[in-house]
């Protein structure tokens, strides 16, 4: 490292190493735990300038944290943004990524209608409460996107390899919708990773994620991150008066002004997590930067296992159909080789013949795959929609959602996938029996 040029680490040294040095006051090598909820001031001056934001430094922990910082500045940096927020979930993230960017009732965003059920019902029915109204479009079709932009509409936000039905979207189109309207592109990202693929590469503004799937990794911490990429530019834009123009609870300041291109992350952390208060246990974010430390070596064996998988199901005589982007014969084949040349994730779906009755008879035989509502697991995870997450629905609405009675789900674990073979193929013997 004696060159002089800066060196620009490769994605598997920053997940190891990004955000965290060791301890300055005892050398611990570990991010430590700062289970504190306050932090003493220097004196009434320093106090002050840390309330005006005039100074870095910590208050108290519901706005931010040692622990959870480290965090926040490795996720920034595998996702190539220039700053980041983390929260108590996923859910809470898209709370305060829009939270940032709605200036109130009659506010509207378009939405991908191919998204995290929890995500849907979210938009649908909490959003409004708020006045905030989501318009969904078929994620598959770009132009849609185009044709559903409104004077009020704030945002565009999409998932990649939606969760569950893996449409894979044309990233850079739907960006460039984004960019022409004047408003920001949110890509939840929590079905990826940056390892898989990086939403800021392709035009995306602000990522957000779900840290409790693949980023902690081991089904144990709750979490969620909104990250900026530092490129919008909301003066231009004009849209976005809380960005623009000044602040009262804050003495007047403008975050656009005041902090130019971390400026969102800024609000979102003064405004946003100050008010609301989805703080992130400081705890769950050691968890969470654990995690991150090997989540380049998970990926990897999530979408080989994966891949296997879909295969091995694709040709089971007692399966109908599989719906895994990374198979020769999915749809999103090309989209794959363009955005997700390290492989296409390790949650899909796929139908059983025989409909409901062998769906719930799959879910009930395996046993080294978990019959639970979560994804991104070390452990290999199995669900029947229809008789769990989407049994309110009708069938037809079931059949909408991509949730129909035949439909199964998995995600893919990091075990010995002959294991996972053998498991599922037990399971669709009995099913097909
Ligand atoms: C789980 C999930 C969420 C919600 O995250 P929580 O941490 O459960 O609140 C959002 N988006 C996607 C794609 C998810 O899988």
């Amino acid at each position: 490292m004696s060159d002089d040029k800066p060196r620009s680490f490769g994605f598997e040294t920053r997940a190891v190493h990004a955000g965290a040095t060791p301890e300055p006051v005892t050398g611990a090598r570990n991010t430590p735990i700062f289970q504190t909820n306050a932090y003493v001031f220097d004196d009434v001056d320093h106090a002050a300038s840390l309330f005006n934001l005039q100074t870095f430094g910590y208050i108290y922990t519901r706005i931010g944290n040692p622990t959870v910082a480290a965090l926040e500045e490795r996720i920034a940096n595998l996702e190539g943004g220039r700053g980041c927020v983390c929260v108590s979930s996923g859910h809470a993230a898209q709370l305060l990524a829009f939270f940032s960017l709605m200036d109130g009732p009659g506010d509207e965003f378009i939405a991908s209608r191919n998204l995290y059920g929890g995500s849907i019902t979210q938009f649908t029915h909490s959003f409004k409460k708020f006045g905030w109204k989501a318009n969904f479009v078929d994620p598959r079709k770009p132009e849609e996107f185009e044709a559903a932009l409104t004077p009020k509409c704030k945002a565009i936000f999409v998932e990649n390899l939606a969760n569950p039905s893996s449409v894979v979207v044309d990233m850079e189109r739907i960006a460039e919708i984004a960019r022409k309207a004047r408003i920001p592109l949110i890509v939840d990202n929590t079905m990826c990773t940056p390892y898989l693929f990086r939403p800021f590469d392709w035009g995306a503004d602000i990522v957000t994620h779900s840290t409790t799937k693949f980023f902690a990794g081991h089904g144990h911490a709750m979490g969620g991150a909104i990250v900026e990429s530092g490129r919008f530019d909301w003066g231009k834009s004009g849209k976005f008066p809380s960005m623009t123009q000044p602040d009262p609870a804050y003495h007047g300041l403008t975050f656009n002004e005041t902090f130019g291109d971390f400026g969102y992350t800024m609000k979102t952390r003064a405004v946003g997590l100050r008010d609301l208060g989805p703080t992130m246990a400081p705890m769950n974010a050691f968890l969470t930067i654990t995690g991150i430390e090997t989540l380049h070596v998970r990926m990897a064996r999530h979408v080989e296992n994966a891949q296997a998988i879909a295969e091995f199901l694709e040709k089971h005589p007692a399966v109908a159909w599989v719906s895994y982007p990374g198979l020769k014969s999915s749809p999103y084949q090309p989209l794959v080789k363009k955005y997700l040349p390290r492989g296409a994730g390790s949650v899909f779906t796929f139908g059983v013949k025989g409909g409901y009755a062998a769906g719930v008879k799959v879910v009930e035989t395996v046993e080294l795959f978990s019959h639970l509502a979560n994804i991104g697991d070390t452990r290999s995870l199995i669900i029947h929609p229809a008789s769990t997450t989407h049994r309110q629905l009708t069938e037809e609405q079931q059949i909408k959602a991509g949730a129909g009675p035949d439909v199964v789900r998995l995600s893919v674990g990091i075990e010995s996938v002959d294991d996972l073979i053998f498991d599922l193929d037990r399971a669709l013997r009995a099913a097909s029996a």
